[in-house]
C-alpha cells in the first residue's frame, strides 16, 4: 500500500534529524497526520522561508540572516579572541553561557585523527583567510 510507503519514507526522513529515533520519528509522523491542513501548510512554509533566508556568515560560517552575522558585526565583542567550534549548535551553547565575548569560526565538521579525516579544503581556506585578516591573541579550539 502506498500510504504505508509514504509513511515509512516520512519516518526515514525524520530519522535523519540529529537525535531522532525510530520511535520519535513515528510519534512526530502521527502528530503531523493528526494536524489540520493549515498547521502543516504553515509548517512547510516556515521551513521553506527559513531555508531561503538563512545563509552562512562570510566571516565565521555561522548561520545568519545577513552576509556578516550579528556576532562578527558586533564591534563590542573582543576582536582578538577566536573560538573554533564544530557546529553552529556548539556556538550557540557557548553563547548561552554568556562567558565568552570573542569571535567564532564554525567548521561544520569534525576532525577525526583516528580515522584520518581532515576538514573540507574550502573551510580551511576560509579559516586561513580569517586568521590572516584579523590579529588574534588567543585561539580556542572548542571541538571534540
Ligand atoms: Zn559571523
Amino acid at each position: 500500500m502506498s500510504e504505508i510507503n509514504e509513511f515509512n519514507e516520512l519516518i526515514q526522513l525524520l530519522k535523519s534529524f540529529p537525535g531522532i529515533s525510530q520511535k520519535q520519528a513515528e510519534k512526530i509522523c502521527y502528530f503531523m497526520i493528526n494536524q489540520k491542513d493549515e498547521f502543516m501548510q504553515d509548517l512547510s512554509e516556515q521551513v521553506a522561508k527559513l531555508r531561503q533566508s538563512l545563509h552562512f556568515c562570510k566571516q565565521c560560517q555561522n548561520v545568519s540572516l545577513t552576509e556578516i552575522c550579528s556576532i562578527c558585526s558586533n564591534e563590542l565583542r573582543e576582536q582578538d579572541k577566536l573560538c573554533i567550534v564544530s557546529s553552529s549548535e556548539d556556538l550557540q551553547k557557548i553563547e548561552d553561557t554568556n562567558s565568552y565575548s570573542g569571535l567564532y569560526f564554525v567548521l561544520h565538521d569534525e576532525i577525526n585523527v583516528k580515522k584520518n579525516v581532515g576538514l573540507n579544503k574550502d573551510v580551511v581556506k576560509k579559516l586561513m583567510e580569517l586568521l590572516k585578516k584579523k590579529k588574534f591573541s588567543e585561539i580556542i579550539f572548542a571541538t571534540n
